[in-house]
């Protein structure tokens, strides 16, 4: 539909003006879909089964209230139950915190480029987003975030690691960050990629919170967890805040299956984890052999690396596609790849290769000598 199609129906310019989402392309038959920072792992047989035993009632509606969820959760964090608050995936989680937090004239201030959902998220709240650059090497450059804060400021989004680049943020760089922020001022810790962090110097934010009384922590299970298909993600925090969350909250939005999955997934978490770990490594090996082609790839803590393609994103994009590999370009900045199958590297590094080998030398993505 295009605009005149709305028969001058009037909706908020800003809402008409946000590009559609763009989903992952499918991948080919015989392909790989790396798109979309997926687990490649399908889902245990325990939990088809739990979720299979929630379907013989779907006349009624859910439990969303959640309470068993909630309290093992709270239980394995160390936290009183009313510090954690579930959601259809953390991106309603990242909706409700914004819009409970900031409106029409207010600020959030954000790295970029960072997750694709953060400015359709304040836009959509009224907001205004302000996003500061990330460093040269893919992290935040949290300095220039604090020095971004107004007095408009109402919330602050740290992606650690941050999707698309890579790199976490740090312990010392995330303490230093919070003692310039003030205390009223909400920080949101987006750690949806927290069960792949390898670096033993990554800030983690839960153990964080008796310390800050304005910090949210969010988690999810999509990744990890392998449930992206079932939408649930959580958040830890002050109660007060998750609070005004829950009353900017779609009701009934979380569903009995997700719940029930989250659980059966706890359950079999040491399973779970093994395959993190594989993921984790084979991410590491798909970095040094990136490396050593002669790619500049920066340091990587999630399930995903980063290629700095620069002008020649598009071109790279379709050589990934053609050789049946459907990855995430931004042009004219990179192209972010998930690691996937063991399958995939191989066929990945073939085409990776090729690129790297064409790009002019001076070129940022390429490494120098
Ligand atoms: C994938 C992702 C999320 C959330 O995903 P959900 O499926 O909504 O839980 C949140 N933040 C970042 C940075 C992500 O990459």
């Amino acid at each position: 539909m295009t605009d005149e199609d709305a028969h001058g129906v009037r909706l908020r310019p800003e809402i008409v003006a946000v590009p559609a989402y763009k989903q992952g392309r499918p991948a080919p038959a015989d392909g790989f879909k790396l798109s979309s920072n997926e687990n490649p792992y399908p889902p245990l047989p325990s939990v088809v089964e739990a979720v299979a035993a929630t379907l013989t009632e779907l006349n009624r509606y859910p439990n969303a209230g959640g309470a068993d969820l909630r309290e093992r959760l709270a239980e394995r964090h160390g936290v009183d139950v009313a510090q954690v608050h579930l959601g259809s995936g953390s991106v309603a989680l990242l909706a409700q915190l914004i819009s409970a937090a900031a409106g029409q004239g207010d600020e959030v201030v954000y790295s970029w480029r960072s997750f694709e959902a953060y400015p359709g998220l304040v836009t959509v709240a009224g907001a205004t987003s302000v996003q500061v650059p990330n460093r040269p090497d893919g992290g935040h450059d949290l300095p220039a975030m604090a020095a971004a804060i107004t007095d408009r400021t109402r919330v602050v989004i740290v992606c650690t690691p941050n999707n698309p680049t890579g790199p976490v943020v740090t312990a010392a760089e995330f303490e230093a960050f919070m003692a310039k922020v003030p205390r009223d001022l909400l920080v949101l810790l987006d750690e949806a990629y927290y069960e792949f962090v390898t670096d033993d110097a990554s800030v983690d934010g839960i153990p964080l919170l008796s310390h800050y009384p304005n910090l949210v922590v969010l988690r999810t299970f999509s990744k990890a967890y392998g449930l992206a298909a079932l939408r649930i993600g959580y958040a830890v925090g002050p109660a007060a805040v998750l609070n005004a969350a829950r009353s900017a909250a779609i009701p009934l939005s979380v569903t009995d299956a997700s719940r029930v999955a989250a659980l059966a997934s706890i359950d079999a978490e040491d399973e779970l984890m093994e395959r993190v770990a594989r993921i984790a490594m084979r991410r590491d090996k798909l970095r040094n052999a990136l490396i050593e082609q002669g790619w500049n790839v920066p340091e990587a803590n999630g399930n995903f690396v980063w290629l700095d393609t620069g002008a020649e994103t598009a071109a790279a994009n379709d050589a990934f596609f053609d050789a049946g590999l459907t990855v995430r370009a931004f042009p004219p900045e990179g192209i972010r790849i998930s690691v996937g199958e063991q399958e995939s590297v191989e066929k990945l590094l073939e085409v990776t290769a090729d690129i790297v080998r064409n790009l002019p030398n001076g070129h940022p993505g390429k490494r120098l000598g």
